[in-house]
């Protein structure tokens, strides 16, 4: 089996797993208990927040809340400086078009409340423009949220900039970066973030825990109500093993991160250059100024899906651009964002791979999807229509 959807999740690493067991067996207190083994679990839990803080430059240990995952945290984010942004009668927010459900969904929550939302353009190369975010920003602007890397086309934003013109404007600057966390450099100081979002699943670590950095002095409004774990900001036992496996993980990812991004852009590279050789096929995003191990590509006359269940009984396990919202035909919303047309857009495949992924494992992946591309495309209608010239190629 070859395991290739590493932007859905990762497998946890053996050190996660073996800190989460440790956590359960030994320190299983409650962290608000004021007896030894509650101790214990809050010292577990405080070295976690200063080694999370440490790994993504930030320099003071309040700036680390714990949540159950991105969603949680993009939420969190978005509602903290929604609360903020109508204190100070500011009730507009910039945004893209691409973002993750996470945060689209509750700008339209926000939207409901009276939040007027500006969502700038993603560009065909899958990248948002710094100036066409300035120009966006109003005297009323209380929020730019713009995400880090996509996680479907891997496109890695121009943050720092970003963050440079929200500083220079005053304005709030939050960014998903739950792709890009443990793949590439991020370091909340010099990329001028005031908020992040990420999830430990997407870094080798647990499901269900992640973390909202809040630059100081942002007052977060908290979702969950009851004790006062977290500052108050998130009420509830604090998961204490996931969290100290998160820790582990992401130091183990950070610590060896160009490494790993070095090996893995060589295979990403390889499978670019091999799914291109299909004909009618195109790369979706810029090709280099993508998360390292991302591939998304775009095969004219098919049906993802239909690619997707033949290249899973080949043992290659993938995603499309619609799997996020299977049972639904809509295409996804991030290629509709950089323009490709319904049709195209419905013949996507996703294949993130890892440092792991074997050389093998590639070429069997490249002349699995060549295979299978052809083989579909055999008895596909829409193939017959663009052979023939009743229908025109757009790829
Ligand atoms: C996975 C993902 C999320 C959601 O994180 P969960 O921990 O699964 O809630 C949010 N944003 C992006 C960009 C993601 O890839």
């Amino acid at each position: 089996m070859i395991y290739a959807d590493n932007a859905a999740t990762t497998k946890m690493s053996d050190a996660a797993i073996d800190t989460m067991v440790a956590c359960m067996k030994e320190t299983y207190g409650n962290p608000s208990s004021l007896y030894e083994v509650g101790q214990k679990a809050k010292e577990v839990l405080e070295n976690a927040r200063e080694e999370v803080m440490k790994a993504i430059g930030a320099n003071n240990f309040r700036e680390i809340l714990f949540t159950s995952g991105g969603s949680e945290a993009d939420n969190q984010a978005l509602r903290s400086a929604a609360e903020i942004g109508r204190a100070a009668g500011k009730m507009h927010i910039v945004s893209s078009a691409f973002e993750h459900h996470a945060i689209l969904h509750t700008l339209k929550r926000l939207e409901k409340e009276g939040f007027e939302v500006t969502l700038v353009d993603v560009h065909e190369d899958g990248l948002v423009r710094p100036e066409e975010v300035e120009a966006a920003i109003r005297e009323d602007t209380c929020l730019v949220t713009i995400m880090y890397a996509n996680n479907e086309i891997g496109t890695i934003q121009p943050i720092r900039e970003i963050g440079a013109i929200c500083r220079a404007k005053g304005v709030l600057f939050h960014t998903d970066a739950v792709q890009a966390i443990g793949h590439i450099p991020v370091n909340v100081q010099e990329d001028n973030i005031d908020l992040l979002s990420a999830s430990a699943h997407k870094f080798h670590g647990p499901k269900g825990t992640g973390f909202l950095y809040a630059r100081k002095g942002i007052k977060l409004t908290n979702l969950i109500e009851g004790g006062a774990q977290e500052r108050g900001k998130r009420a509830g036992t604090e998961n204490v093993p996931g969290i100290a496996a998160m820790a582990v993980a992401l130091n183990d990812a950070v610590a060896n991160l160009e490494q790993n991004a070095e090996i893995t852009k060589k295979k990403r590279d390889r499978l670019i250059a091999g799914l291109k050789e299909i004909e009618h096929s195109a790369i979706n995003g810029d090709e280099t100024k993508r998360l390292p191990g991302n591939v998304n590509f775009c095969f004219e006359g098919i049906e993802g899906e239909s690619l997707l269940l033949l290249l899973d009984d080949k043992g290659i396990q993938a995603s499309s651009g619609s799997a996020c919202t299977s049972g639904s035909l809509d295409p996804s919303h991030v290629l509709l964002a950089i323009g490709r047309v319904h049709d195209v857009a419905h013949g996507s495949l996703r294949l993130t791979i890892d440092e792991k992924t074997s050389d093998e494992d590639v070429e069997f992946i490249i002349t699995a999807v060549k295979d299978v591309v052809t083989y579909l495309r055999s008895f596909s209608p829409i193939w017959r229509d663009l052979v023939t010239g009743k229908k025109e190629f757009i790829l």
